[in-house]
């Protein structure tokens, strides 16, 4: 029996974490799910978007399956997805994009996977007015050896443990020499460890286009956190969007898995929205739960049913009338 902190989360998040949480249950594991509340959730229960029983669930589960969390744009509390990231050390960002057969989308045979640093960077969040009346502001983006070492040699190690043969480090170390630059040194202090694997440089803005025009060059990508977010979206719409997209926050002590994408408001209480994602992040979960059988065969069931293209939802097939329920409902008969 596996005990599993479950965050229902915001907007979207309830749906496609019941629909996650009622296939892993039809896959026959054993789980007890500790559910708790954070975000604009936890808001409303606690009077805080960040609970001190998130935190003790975590502490003694150290797994956790994450629906989105909303986090106001401009104001408003600070992000709760970056606030556990810190809390719980979860330096590497884990984005696999793949190619499914039976999607729409700009390519076909896309296997790329995206290493996001997790904890460091313009991401942190730490900004400051300059003057008194408010009218510069700075912000800090912090990048140390140690931080930059642990998920680069996290990405070379992936990558040969996977029979990948190239990591490129995307930098921006022409303009930023000191952190960027920073990253990229330490990137090709550690590839020299690892003969069998290749390092490839690119500078973000040229990566991005790279990754438009021609993605298949590309194998393991390695990160700093801001270019990172921005890069997995990016890859996910090579795929067929976000609704394709996990993502897992992994550290010494424990692991976050969720979706990519965010709490969706758009479309938010329609039951429309793609189970996919967060599911793929299930199936990250039970692989790092150590159970490979059930996690290969839920994906199994979830590609074949993506591959029909009948019951899925509408961002995979515009004329589809499934919502975010029947597609779960689909995956879980072709379970049984
Ligand atoms: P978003 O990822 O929520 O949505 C972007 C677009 O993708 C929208 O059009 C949405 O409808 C679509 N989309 C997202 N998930 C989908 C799914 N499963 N199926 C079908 N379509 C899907 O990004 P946003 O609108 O910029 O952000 C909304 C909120 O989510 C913000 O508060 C943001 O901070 C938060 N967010 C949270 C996380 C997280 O919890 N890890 C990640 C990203 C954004």
């Amino acid at each position: 029996m596996h005990t599993i902190t479950l965050i229902p989360g915001d907007g979207i998040g309830p749906s496609i974490t019941g629909a996650v949480v009622k296939i892993v249950e039809a896959s026959g594991l054993a789980v007890r799910w500790d559910r708790v509340s954070a975000g604009v959730s936890g808001m409303e229960k606690h009077g805080t978007p960040l609970d001190s029983s998130v935190l003790d669930s975590i502490r003694s589960t150290r797994v956790a399956l994450k629906g989105p969390l909303t986090t106001p744009v401009g104001s408003g509390f600070r992000s709760i997805n970056v606030a556990l990231r810190k809390e719980f050390d979860l330096y590497v960002n884990l984005r696999p994009v793949r190619s499914f057969a039976g999607v729409n989308s700009r390519y076909s045979d896309i296997d790329l996977t995206i290493i996001r640093e997790n904890t460091e960077g313009l991401y942190i969040g730490e900004e400051r007015y300059a003057d008194p009346e408010k009218n510069v502001a700075e912000m800090v983006g912090r990048i140390s050896r140690v931080g930059s070492e642990r998920v680069i040699r996290f990405a070379f190690e992936y990558a040969r443990t996977h029979g990948r043969k190239k990591v490129t480090v995307a930098h921006k170390a022409n303009i930023l020499k000191l952190t960027s630059g920073m990253f990229l040194e330490v990137a090709r202090a550690i590839s020299s460890e690892f003969s069998d694997v290749e390092l490839d440089e690119k500078i973000i803005d040229n990566m991005a286009m790279q990754m438009v025009l021609d993605p298949h060059q590309f194998d393991i990508v390695v990160t700093t956190n801001l270019f990172g977010d921005i890069l997995s979206d990016l890859a996910s719409g090579l795929v067929g969007g976000l609704g394709l997209a996990p993502g897992a926050n992994i550290g010494k002590d424990a692991a976050i898995f969720e979706a990519v994408h965010g709490s969706a408001p758009d479309i938010a209480g329609k039951n429309i929205a793609n189970p996919t994602a967060l599911l793929l992040g299930g199936v990250m979960m039970l692989r790092h739960l150590g159970e490979n059988e059930h996690a290969a065969r839920i994906e199994r069931a979830l590609t074949a049913v993506i591959s029909e293209g009948k019951n899925v939802t509408r961002d995979l097939n515009s004329t589809s009338g499934v919502g975010t329920a029947e597609m779960a409902e689909a995956v879980i008969h072709k379970l049984k």
